[in-house]
């Protein structure tokens, strides 16, 4: 066996990266299974290190969290995408770098289960999430060791599970609501293939919100009757808000619930408790807005997807959040349907992800996903005649959830004769304002042909692939000059600099091996050994599901890389594997 063959038959695992909790599944007997130790597959996404120096992940480093802050993260995924630097003791990390840690921790327990090496994974994230934390996610993945094969959207995930392989054509909202995050999407599943129509959400709203809700009411009563606001040292706020997530959990199934901790504050001389109970009706109250949101948020990706409410077939919950009773009653109210929970809400998403994972490793599980962009894609543009006039707007070039792979283009003139060169300027958002959206990159295409016209003379082409990577191209119409960029790789230009860096500050921490590390570097060298294998492998997923004509081609392409790899031309390797990405980028399209 080849190395190429080892890794095409590696086991693919997935992987829910949460707020709060996170899970790895993969493909055990015949079918998709979480990987569970002591009695459960949630890992709290919690990373601390021990006063004796030890690297704590999961439970153990959330038994830490309320003694030692100072020395606990929690919720990372809030930090996801912002260059910001995490204090954890006398360290300080990137939230890529405590992230990878708690990656690290699931691939381990995969390879515990499976008895093999694990070095595949698909990843979720929040539908919502943008390029910049993506790009974030998948550089964890990487530094933990992981292939990253591709990142997909949390509710996609979700509706894998309910509906993998069926062929009834299913309409469905996925609510999922879990610590940190929102998230909702309209899906279509048919025929074995699931599509994202709309997705929406709110990467800071979750359970947490309901902790923090619940722990300032206390806190506020326990102000009025002792003068001491419990929210204002870090240790005990801590302590408050662990103990109202516990009384919000009871309230789920109880109608109250009892907060107390000995000795919370000190009053004077004395040392007080705290000690009160809840009633469900009035911590209703103190969420109620929280809950609204979802629920309008919910609303505008149905408006988005174009469907009516009497057109979705089913509506599924996901994430611990959804447990809450409030959260059911107003969707039962909003929706007139039954909510779904007969998946566990809790690993649903990283079933999914192992169901995806599964028909990348190259299984009969049926769907092939269909994603959405989940941004509008576009560029910096000058409008308006004459000088006083002109003005800076957003051109959107490739629109929210237009299905991926996706390819569209634009033309643009320059402003006056004579003119060398154009800015390109690319932004992510949805504002008609341009400073309202993210930039994500610039580049400037130069040397025009300045004796032309202004008119219609370049064209900018926007293509944003199933794993997220961005390309944006400008061309001269005449002369065909052209410039490129990858805007994954223009976020990695900050990464690669800061990557030994990243590899280097995990290097040292104590439980976290090196020569992995230097293994992964080593592993990235080839840019193109993973694009090839991502291409044959998506080319060999989309064979069964072509007509006659496309699959010869595709075939024939194949068998081509076959060849240049045997040969070892790896410059023909490369040009039919950009052949064959093309191909099916446009069977695709
Ligand atoms: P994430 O996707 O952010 O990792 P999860 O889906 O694991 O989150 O959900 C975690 C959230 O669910 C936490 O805020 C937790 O307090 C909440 N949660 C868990 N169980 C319950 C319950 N029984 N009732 C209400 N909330 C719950
Ligand atoms: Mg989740």
């Amino acid at each position: 066996m080849t190395q190429d063959d080892a890794a095409a038959t590696s086991p693919v695992v997935g992987i829910d990266l949460g707020t709060t909790n996170s899970v790895v599944a993969g493909w055990v007997d015949g079918k998709v299974q979480v990987f569970a130790e002591d009695g459960t597959a949630l890992v709290p996404s919690v990373v601390g290190i021990a006063p004796d120096g030890r690297l704590l992940v999961g439970q153990a480093a959330m038994n830490q969290l309320v003694a030692f802050p100072e020395r606990t993260i929690a919720s990372v995924k809030r930090r996801m995408g912002q260059a910001e630097m995490l204090t954890l003791a006398d360290r300080t990390h990137t939230p890529q770098e405590v992230s990878a840690i708690i990656l690290r921790t699931l691939k381990e327990r995969a390879e515990r289960a499976l008895g093999c090496p694990v070095t595949r994974a698909v990843i979720t994230v929040p539908a919502f999430f943008d390029e910049l934390q993506r790009s974030a996610t998948r550089e964890a993945g990487e530094l933990a060791g992981l292939t990253v094969e591709r990142i997909i959207n949390e509710p996609t995930a979700a509706s894998l599970v309910y509906h993998a392989g069926s062929d009834e054509r299913r309409q469905i909202m996925v609510y999922d609501l879990g610590g940190g995050t929102f998230d909702v999407s309209i899906v279509r599943s048919e025929g074995g293939v699931v599509e994202v129509l709309a997705s929406k959400g709110d990467t800071s709203l979750g359970g947490d919100d309901f902790d923090a809700q619940l722990a300032r009411h206390v806190a506020d009563q326990f102000l009025e009757q002792h003068g001491v606001d419990l929210m204002d040292d870090s240790r005990t706020r801590w302590r408050l808000l662990t103990a109202c997530e516990r009384a919000k959990r009871e309230l789920s199934t109880a109608t109250t619930a009892r907060i107390a901790e000995e000795f919370i504050a000190t009053v004077g001389e004395r040392e007080v408790s705290l000690d009160v109970e809840i009633d469900r009706h009035d911590y209703e109250k103190l969420i109620a807005d929280l809950v609204d949101q979802t629920v309008s948020c919910a609303d505008d990706a149905l408006r988005d997807s174009g469907l009516t409410l009497a057109q979705i077939d089913e509506l599924i919950l996901v994430g611990g959040s959804t447990r809450t009773p409030l959260v059911q009653e107003r969707l039962r109210a909003e929706y007139a349907r039954e909510p779904q929970w007969s998946v566990d809400p809790d690993v649903a998403v990283a079933l999914g992800a192992a169901t995806q994972a599964a028909s990348i490793a190259g299984r009969q599980v049926g769907p092939v996903l269909v994603d959405v962009a989940t941004h509008t894609l576009g560029v910096a543009a000058v409008e308006g005649e004459g000088y006083f006039d002109e003005e800076l707007v957003f051109v959107p070039i490739l629109r929210r959830n237009s299905p991926l792979p996706a390819r569209y283009e634009d033309d643009f003139s320059t402003r006056h004769d004579g003119q060398e060169k154009v800015q390109i300027c690319i932004y992510q958002g949805e504002s008609p304002t341009l400073d309202e959206n993210i930039e994500l990159g610039e580049f400037f295409l130069e040397g025009l042909n300045a004796s032309d016209g202004c008119d219609g003379r370049i064209v900018v082409r926007f293509e944003l692939s199933v794993d997220g990577t961005l390309a944006v191209t400008a061309i001269e119409r005449r002369t065909g000059i052209s410039r490129k960029l990858a805007i994954n790789n223009a976020l990695s230009e900050m990464k690669r600099q800061s990557k030994t860096t990243a590899a280097e500050r995990l290097a040292d921490l104590e439980g976290f091996a090196t020569t992995e590390i230097v293994e992964i570097e080593e592993a990235e060298v080839p840019p193109n050994a993973t694009r090839q294998q991502k291409t044959v492998s998506r080319a060999q997923q989309m064979l069964p599901t072509l007509g006659e004509e496309d699959a010869a081609d595709v075939q024939r392409l194949l068998t081509q890389i076959d060849e240049a790899k045997a040969s070892g031309d790896t410059a023909a390797l490369d040009g039919v594997v950009a052949e064959l990405d093309d191909l099916l980028f446009y069977i695709a399209g």
